[in-house]
């Protein structure tokens, strides 16, 4: 209690400096699965949760909350003269559906063979290290685009049901388009990952777009760009496919902050009309 308090003393005495309390921002997507991007005064000092998290020179920091987020979560920043401002965020909390597949190869739903478990184990791993990268590039502050138009057949979040077993939730969006559709770059970015043939997602793609965040695109059946290649906004760097565990072609977009999956239809506006309904 005595702690809570010092601490509560010590946010109103920060809060109460004018520039302390100008220089914070944070602006975005306050919702489980969402991003958001904050502004501190250049030279301070971030953590989130108690992790320490990168701030741009001009003091530019961005954080994401996991689909299960709890509804309170904490901000602290270090002036960079040395006081300490705690900035309690509220996350709202969403309702995700039930999803049903039916009809996977059973190989993919629940792999037994030593050689497929051992890809398994090797892309995880790929990945894992892919999304530890924390380029201080802050191309994520940009408007997103849709990497490609056309109907939404899978949602963020939705707990799955594959061939009757649970499986892990679905960490992103599908949009069913034909095999060879153009996938677009949403934003600027470095691809950090190209890979032909992992086990679940099939043709894998990964852009790197600066402090965490990262977009991924699977299924597809050709990769356009090599690993390291510096990527503009709405430029093509793949063709939609139906590589990997999949019941037709669509594209599986996903985003993350480093190991936090988060949704990217959340940064993009509403899918038009027209492109969800050829
Ligand atoms: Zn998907």
């Amino acid at each position: 209690m005595q702690g809570l308090r010092i601490h509560a003393l010590i946010a109103i005495v920060v809060l109460g400096l004018p520039f302390s309390a100008r220089a914070f921002t944070l602006s975005g997507n306050l919702v489980q699965g969402g991003m958001a991007i904050g502004h501190v005064a250049p030279g301070s000092r971030v953590s989130y949760e108690g992790r320490p998290i990168r701030v741009s020179p001009d003091g530019l920091f961005v954080i994401g909350f996991s689909r299960d987020a709890k509804a309170q979560a904490m901000l602290t920043v270090q002036a960079p003269q040395g006081g300490i401002a705690k900035h309690p965020i509220s996350i709202k909390p969403r309702q995700y559906d039930i999803q049903r597949i039916d009809g996977l190869p059973p190989k993919k739903v629940t792999p037994t063979a030593k050689a497929d478990l051992a890809r398994i184990r090797a892309d995880i791993a790929l990945v894992r290290k892919v999304r530890r990268r924390d380029d201080p590039r802050t191309d994520f502050d940009q408007p997103f685009i849709w990497p490609v138009l056309g109907r939404i057949s899978g949602v963020y979040g939705s707990q799955r049901i594959l061939n009757g077993n649970p499986r892990r939730p679905h960490f992103g969006v599908d949009i069913a388009v034909p095999t060879g559709t153009p996938v677009k770059a949403p934003a600027d970015g470095v691809v950090s990952m190209a890979h032909d043939d992992m086990f679940y997602s099939g043709g894998t793609l990964i852009v790197d777009h600066g402090h965490g965040i990262s977009t991924v695109y699977m299924h597809l059946s050709k990769i356009l760009v090599a690993e390291g290649t510096q990527v503009r906004q709405g430029d093509v760097i793949a063709q939609v496919g139906a590589t990997g565990r999949v019941t037709g072609p669509h594209l599986h977009w996903g985003m993350n902050w480093f190991e936090t999956r988060l949704d990217p239809s959340l940064l993009v506006s509403p899918m038009p009309e027209t492109a969800a309904t050829p």
